[in-house]
C-alpha cells in the first residue's frame, strides 16, 4: 500500500518561488566589478529569473541544452542558477581560474550552446574561443550597453549584452514541472590529476542536499542570516549557498572578485555579515589582515571552511582573538560537494588541546551521505581513529558516473564512490582526512601524513602558509619536504620551525629540509598546488645530497 501523501517532484526553481513568496523582501547584496553594490530582494530575483528564462527561449535554448557561465559571485549569477535550470536546461558553471585550453575543452566537451560572461574574462574567452571546436553560437556579457568592452570572437559566435536582452524580454514564463531526475547543474573537476571531468547534479540531488545543507548540525542557516559565499559559485555550486539561503530566508552578500582580506573585512562589516564559507586560504589571509590592520568583523559569528585541510592554528585563532567559530567540512565535486561536518560541540571534561583535536577533523557524515574506511583490496577498516584508509562515500548527492561516461562507471562493483583521500574515522564518527592518495609521503614503507606537518608548521610564529611534499630520496624513497612563506617582516629559522616538530610526531616525521618561498602555487580552486611544487622540489634533497 502506498502512502497518501503529495507528491511534488523536487525542482530548484522551488527554492526561488518559495524565497521570493515568503522572503520576498530578503535582500541580495552584490559586490560588482566597478566596486558599486547593487541590492536587490528575492521577489525582485525571481521576476528577474523567469525574464531569462524567456530570453533564453528566445535564443533558442530547450530543455536538456548546456548553457554555461563564467562569472564571479553576483545577483546574476544567481538569475543564471534559477533561470537556466528553472526551464529545465543545464547551468554549466566553468572556472575562470582554469587555463583557455582547458576551458575550451569544457566548452566543447559539455556541447554548451551559450556563454554567459563577466565583462573582467574577455581576454579568457578570447583565447578560449580560438580553440573551440565549435558547438558555442553567443557570448552574452553580463553587463549593461555602457559596459560592454570589445571582444573579438570567430565568426558563427555573436556577442551580446544581458542587460539588453533582459530588457526586451517579459516576465510571464511559467516554471516548468518534469521529472525530478533531470539534470540541473554541470560543474567540472578542476582537473589536477588530469583533463577536468563533469558532475552532473540533477534537481533531486541538489535540493536533498539543500535540505540537508540548512540542518543545524550543518549550515543551519536562518532568516536573519547574512550569507557571504566567498567560495565562488563556480566552485561545486558555491558548495549550495545559492540554494540554501534563499531557502532559508537568509539575506546573501555576494563578494564579486575581490576576496583579498581587506575587502572581505569591508564588506562584511558594511553588509554585517553573519556567516561565510571558503576555503582556508582565504581565511588566513582575512586573519593576517586583521592581525596586520586592528579591524574586527563586527556581525561575523561563523566561517565554515572547507575545500582543504583547516589548520588547527586557524580555528584557534579565530576562537581566541575574534570570537568566531570556525566549522570545518569535507566535501569535493563529486559530492555537490557536503560529505562530513564538523558541528562545535563541548564535551565535559576534555581539556583544551584534545578539543581543539577533535575540532580540526573534517566531521561525521550528514544525514543522507554514508562514508567507510578500505583497504587497498576493498575491505572495511575499523573505526578506531588509528587505521587510515581509502575514503568512500554512497548517498543522495554524491555523483556515480561522470558526464558522458557509461551509468554507474565512478562506483565501485557494490556502489561506493572512492574520494582519492585517505583518512581515519575514530569510533565516535569523526572522519579525519589524512592526505589525498596522491599526496601522501611514503618513507621506508611507513606512511606519513603531510596536512599534519603543515598544521604544525602553520601554528609557529611567522609562518603565513605551508607544504610538505614527498621529495625523492635515495635511501627512503621520500622524504618530506617542508616549503613555507614567512609572514610579511619576519624571518624564519629553518633550524628552529624543524626543532618545534620535537615530541609533536614521531622523530622519522619531521621534515628533512625547509624551502622558503614568497609565494605557493594554488590550482583553480584556491587550494596550494601541490601539484606545482612537486614538479618543482622533487629532487630538491637528491640534489642537495649531491652538493653536499
Ligand atoms: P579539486 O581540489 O580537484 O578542485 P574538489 O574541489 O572537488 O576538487 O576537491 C575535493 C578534494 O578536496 C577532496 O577529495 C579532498 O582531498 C580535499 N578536501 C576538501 N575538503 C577538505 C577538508 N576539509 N580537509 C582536507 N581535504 C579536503
Amino acid at each position: 500500500m502506498f502512502g497518501l501523501m503529495q507528491e511534488h517532484p523536487l525542482l530548484v526553481a522551488s527554492i526561488i518561488q518559495h524565497a521570493a513568496r515568503h522572503h520576498g523582501q530578503t535582500e541580495i547584496v552584490s559586490r560588482l566589478l566597478d566596486g558599486a553594490t547593487h541590492r536587490t530582494t528575492y521577489a525582485a530575483m525571481e521576476r528577474r529569473a523567469r525574464r531569462l528564462a524567456r530570453v533564453l527561449q528566445g535564443l533558442g535554448i530547450r530543455p536538456h541544452d548546456r548553457v554555461a557561465t563564467l562569472a564571479w559571485n553576483s545577483f546574476r549569477h544567481m538569475e543564471l542558477y534559477y533561470g537556466i535550470s528553472g526551464m529545465g536546461a543545464i547551468c554549466h558553471t566553468v572556472n575562470p581560474r582554469l587555463s583557455p585550453d582547458d576551458v575550451a575543452y569544457i566548452l566543447d566537451h559539455a556541447g554548451d550552446a551559450l556563454l554567459f560572461a563577466d565583462t573582467s574574462f574577455t581576454a579568457l574567452i578570447e583565447a578560449a574561443a580560438a580553440k573551440l571546436a565549435g558547438g558555442l553560437r553567443a557570448v552574452v556579457l553580463l553587463a549593461t550597453p555602457e559596459q560592454m568592452p570589445p571582444l573579438a570572437l570567430p565568426p558563427g559566435i555573436a556577442v551580446l549584452c544581458y542587460e539588453t536582452l533582459m530588457e526586451a524580454a517579459d516576465e510571464t514564463f511559467v516554471w516548468p514541472h518534469f521529472d525530478e531526475r533531470t539534470a540541473a547543474n554541470l560543474c567540472y573537476t578542476s582537473g589536477t590529476t588530469g583533463r577536468p571531468k563533469g558532475v552532473l547534479y540533477s534537481h533531486r540531488s541538489i535540493m536533498l542536499h539543500t535540505m540537508a545543507e540548512n540542518a543545524a548540525a550543518v549550515f543551519g542557516l536562518r532568516p536573519g542570516d547574512r550569507v557571504m559565499p566567498v567560495v565562488p559559485m563556480f566552485h561545486v555550486n558555491g558548495w549550495g549557498s545559492a540554494y540554501a539561503a534563499p531557502s532559508m530566508g537568509a539575506a546573501l552578500v555576494m563578494p564579486g572578485r575581490h576576496l583579498d582580506g581587506a575587502s572581505v573585512t569591508r564588506l562584511m562589516n558594511e553588509e554585517r555579515v553573519t556567516v561565510s564559507a571558503g576555503v582556508p586560504t582565504v581565511w588566513l589571509g582575512l586573519l593576517a589582515h586583521l592581525r596586520a590592520s586592528g579591524e574586527r568583523l563586527a556581525t561575523v559569528r561563523r566561517l565554515i571552511i572547507g575545500g582543504s585541510a583547516c589548520p588547527p592554528a586557524l580555528i584557534e585563532a579565530f576562537d581566541r582573538e575574534y570570537g568566531i567559530t570556525v566549522e570545518h567540512a569535507w566535501g569535493m565535486t563529486e559530492t555537490s560537494p557536503l560529505g562530513t561536518f564538523n558541528t562545535p560541540i563541548d564535551l565535559a571534561g576534555e581539556d583544551a588541546a584534545a578539543a581543539l583535536r577533535r575540532k580540526a577533523r573534517q566531521g561525521r557524515a550528514i544525514f543522507g551521505l554514508d562514508m567507510r574506511i578500505v583497504d587497498d583490496e576493498g575491505r572495511e577498516l575499523p573505526w578506531d581513529g588509528v587505521t587510515s584508509g581509502n575514503l568512500q562515500v554512497r548517498g543522495h548527492w554524491v555523483c556515480s558516473a561522470y558526464y558522458g561516461d557509461a551509468p554507474g562507471s565512478a562506483l565501485t562493483g557494490d556502489g561506493w564512490f572512492t574520494c582519492g583521500d585517505v583518512a581515519t574515522i575514530s569510533p565516535d564518527g569523526n572522519m579525519e582526512i589524512t592526505d589525498r592518495s596522491k599526496d601522501v609521503i611514503k618513507s621506508g614503507g611507513e606512511w606519513i601524513s603531510s596536512i599534519l606537518l603543515e598544521n604544525i608548521a602553520v601554528a609557529q610564529p611567522g609562518v603565513a602558509e605551508a607544504a610538505v611534499i614527498a621529495a625523492a630520496h635515495p635511501k627512503w624513497d621520500e622524504r618530506p619536504l617542508l616549503i613555507v612563506v614567512p609572514r610579511a617582516g619576519t624571518e624564519i629559522d629553518p633550524a628552529a620551525l624543524l626543532a618545534g616538530y620535537r615530541g609533536q610526531v614521531p622523530n622519522y616525521w619531521i621534515p628533512d629540509a625547509v624551502v622558503m618561498l614568497e609565494e605557493l602555487p594554488h590550482s583553480a580552486t584556491g587550494k596550494i598546488s601541490k601539484l606545482d611544487l612537486r614538479r618543482r622540489f622533487r629532487d630538491y634533497l637528491l640534489t642537495r645530497a649531491a652538493d653536499d
